[in-house]
């Protein structure tokens, strides 16, 4: 099986599963506890604190644990609506992950106005949409550094700069560049930040809401744990592994994307001189290095992919969170993809264990395909 889907999730790092294991094993304590062992789980978890602030410029403090990204963004939207005058109004980018677009979409039907800010047709937040919104009052903006299907990096400056200008908090879902590229918190000057643990070779259940120092957030879950602003008891095992993902993605980072960016850059010349009627999706901006996200004229998705599958070789329709359901891509729709383009699009990401001999038989594959649908069709 050659694993093509690193977008949905990494295969946790050996690193990782020996953190885990040992934390299960040595310190399972409970880092409340007043006791020696209480206090050891304690300086873990403050040591890892630092790590995973480390690998994405921001402090320490600024680091609250939690069970994911999709928590972090409902950490997000619960602290904007607590602050806002009522009616409340939220402004998020139109690609934002299906997950946090889905709990905006229940803010929505209880009253809350949510404005979804248009992208361009490759794929990037339309600045000046998002000038017009943020000229009304507005309790949040959000917009995510890196498209979780497109690869699309979104421009997080001018971001930042248009919400700091109209005095409206900023949030920014990094959960697909984190790990991937540099991350840096404190230089982007966002107010709210989210990240996953194992879009990075951590384990699932893990992820971080960065909060800025000084800023006065609401908290989804209070609690005693995690500074008052997330309670529960640590994840002790899932926090040392993401802070073990850590370590090795800040000593890998550069090197990673360079290789990963060659391979992908490779792979997409290939398909685009040898597959006919091919588009790739963002192509022309700056993207993730590891992210390909393409489709074939005439093909569907589930066509490419179950070929793709028969030879061993496992990508994806796009986020795996949506790629049950049917309807085509909402963030290809965002873009004007035609309906129908959009429900052959395949999504090929890259990762640790990728090289290029498995890329080449994915342009064998492909071409192999379309040259035996030529056949039949004759
Ligand atoms: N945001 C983005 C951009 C993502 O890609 C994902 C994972 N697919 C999430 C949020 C959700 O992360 P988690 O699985 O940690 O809840």
């Amino acid at each position: 099986m050659i694993y093509l889907d690193y977008n949905a999730t990494t295969e946790p790092l050996p690193e990782v599963v020996n953190a885990i294991v040992a934390c299960m094993r040595q310190l399972w304590a409970n880092p409340s506890s007043k006791h020696p062992a209480g206090q050891e789980a304690k300086r873990a978890l403050a040591a890892a604190r630092a790590d995973v602030a480390a690998l994405i410029g921001a402090q320490p403090a600024e680091i609250i644990f939690t069970s994911g990204a999709t928590e972090a963004n409902h950490h997000v939207l619960h602290g904007a609506l607590a602050r806002a005058s009522v009616p409340a109004r939220v402004l998020l980018s139109a690609i934002e992950h299906s997950g946090f677009l889905k709990a905006a979409q229940k803010l929505r039907d209880q009253g809350v106005e949510v404005e979804l800010v248009p992208v361009t047709p490759l794929g990037v937040v339309d600045l000046d949409a998002l000038r017009v919104a943020l000229a009304t009052p507005a309790a949040l903006v959000s917009v995510m550094a890196a498209n979780n299907e497109t690869g699309v990096l979104q421009p997080v400056g001018e971001v930042v700069s248009a919400a700091r200008a109209a005095g409206v908090p900023v949030h920014i879902d990094a959960t697909q560049q984190v790990g991937r590229m540099p991350v840096d918190f404190a230089g982007w000057g966002v107010d709210l930040m989210s990240l996953s643990a194992h879009k990075f070779g951590g384990p699932k259940g893990c992820g971080v809401l960065v909060q800025r120092k000084g800023l006065d957030w609401p908290a989804l879950m209070p609690g005693q744990q995690e500074r008052g602003r997330r309670g529960g008891t640590e994840n002790m095992p899932g926090i040392l592994g993401c802070a073990a993902a850590a370590r090795q993605a800040q000593a890998s980072l550069k090197s990673e994307a360079l290789r990963l960016g060659a391979l992908r850059d490779a792979l997409e010349d290939a398909l685009l001189e040898t597959v006919s009627g091919l588009t790739v999706f963002g192509r022309g901006v700056p993207r993730l290095p590891n992210t390909l996200f393409f489709a074939i004229e005439g093909f569907s998705a589930d066509r490419v992919l179950s070929r793709l599958e028969r030879e061993g070789l496992n990508a994806a329709s796009g986020a795996a969170c949506s790629s049950g359901g049917n309807a085509p891509s909402h963030v290809l729709l965002a873009m004007g993809v035609p309906e129908g383009l959009a429900r052959g699009a395949v999504r090929i990401s890259l990762g640790r264990g990728t090289d290029a001999e498995h890329l080449s038989h994915v342009v064998h594959v492909l071409r192999s395909l379309q040259t035996e649908a030529a056949a039949e069709a004759a």
